[in-house]
């Protein structure tokens, strides 16, 4: 049985493009393999985080998790800090790792970027954490959105070397891409991808935003000029168009082709109205089984516990490995 590892961050509330790039194949993966899911807390903090609201994003996340069908007694749904193997290995895989090859990374920048006044080391060995999230368990399915293809490659690079150094330590990890939905893009900059750590609150659907405020997002999202509006999936040329039937596509059973058709000759405004509507029909199942979950603390603290002893007995496993093979005194 295939070994399923990803993980999302408490960073802010989940999105529709976290929800559409990786936790809808987190839903269908766990009938079919062996899947470990984390809320990655450790990840968080390469961004400056307020403790109250990082408490309170990583409660949350667990319990949308759940309310997505993530069923602990098919998955083992964990928080990254609570198996402290995480760090270690990551400390390990820091000395294999290259500054010249953290330094291509596309994150890092855009991140650093953004956060000019906070660049700090941990955001910089940011993809060698993941990789350890990932080796850990010996993963050969990594689910993820697009903007993580660069990191799982270097994923396999650090699993690669280190076989070739000391043998077989880690099954080489590779990335499942969805075909579509990989890359949701902002809202109102469609050149960029939808990110819950955004400022514009403007640029992001919350898997838990209110109807009104989902309406009011999707009819102010860019679309373009054509005139006349012209609907149909052109990424380089009409992102914004692209990026409504994408997410309309992505919560019906309708294919972005079925949608080309239907809105041929409508206007983009018809569109909005009814991505927003499709959006918002998707969504509340979802929302009303959040409220239930997430009141049940008690609930929630016996997943984390169970998830995080099945998860410490894999990860033992392998940091145990991996000591004895470097040499150390294990
Ligand atoms: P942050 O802005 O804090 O980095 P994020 O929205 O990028 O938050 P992550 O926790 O970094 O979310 O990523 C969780 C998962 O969601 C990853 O698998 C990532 O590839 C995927 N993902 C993130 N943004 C998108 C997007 N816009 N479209 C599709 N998948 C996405
Ligand atoms: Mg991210």
């Amino acid at each position: 049985k295939d070994l399923v590892l990803s993980g999302v961050q408490p960073s802010g509330n989940l999105t529709l493009g976290n929800y559409l790039g990786a936790l809808k194949q987190w839903h269908s993966m766990q009938e079919l393999y062996d899947c470990y899911y984390c809320i990655v807390d450790l990840h968080a903090i390469t961004v400056r985080q307020n403790p109250k609201e990082l408490h309170n994003s990583t409660l949350n996340a667990l319990a949308l998790c759940l309310a997505l069908g993530i069923d602990p007694s098919k998955s083992t749904l964990f928080i990254q800090s609570h198996v402290k193997e995480h760090t270690e290995l990551a400390w390990i895989l820091n000395c294999y790792t290259q500054v010249g090859e953290l330094n291509r990374m596309t994150q890092f920048k855009d991140k650093s970027a953004k956060n000019s006044d906070n660049i700090n080391c941990g955001l910089y060995s940011y993809p060698v954490l993941m990789a350890a999230d990932i080796l850990l368990y010996q993963a050969n399915q990594v689910p993820v959105g697009a903007d993580q293809k660069q990191h799982l490659e270097l994923s396999r690079n650090i699993a690669i070397r280190m076989n070739n150094l000391y043998g077989e330590l880690f099954q080489v990890p590779n990335p499942f891409i969805p075909q579509k939905g990989a890359k949701v893009m902002s809202l109102q900059d469609p050149l960029r991808k939808m990110s819950k750590s955004d400022e514009n609150k403007n640029n992001i659907i919350h898997i838990l935003d209110e109807p009104k405020s989902i309406v009011k997002k999707i009819k102010k999202s860019v679309t373009d000029s054509d005139n006349p509006p012209n609907i149909f999936y052109d990424e380089q040329n009409k992102p914004g168009v692209s990026n409504l039937l994408t997410i309309f596509a992505g919560v019906t059973n309708k294919s972005v082709s079925d949608l080309e058709i239907e809105y041929q000759n409508k206007m983009y405004g018809q569109l909005k109205t009814d991505t927003a509507d499709a959006v918002i029909a998707f969504l509340e199942p979802i929302q009303k089984e959040y409220l239930k979950v997430r009141e049940d603390i008690e609930f929630l603290n016996n997943v984390m516990k169970e998830g995080s002893e099945k998860a410490s007995s894999k990860a033992q496993h392998t940091v145990h490995k991996v000591k004895k093979a470097l040499g150390f005194v294990v």
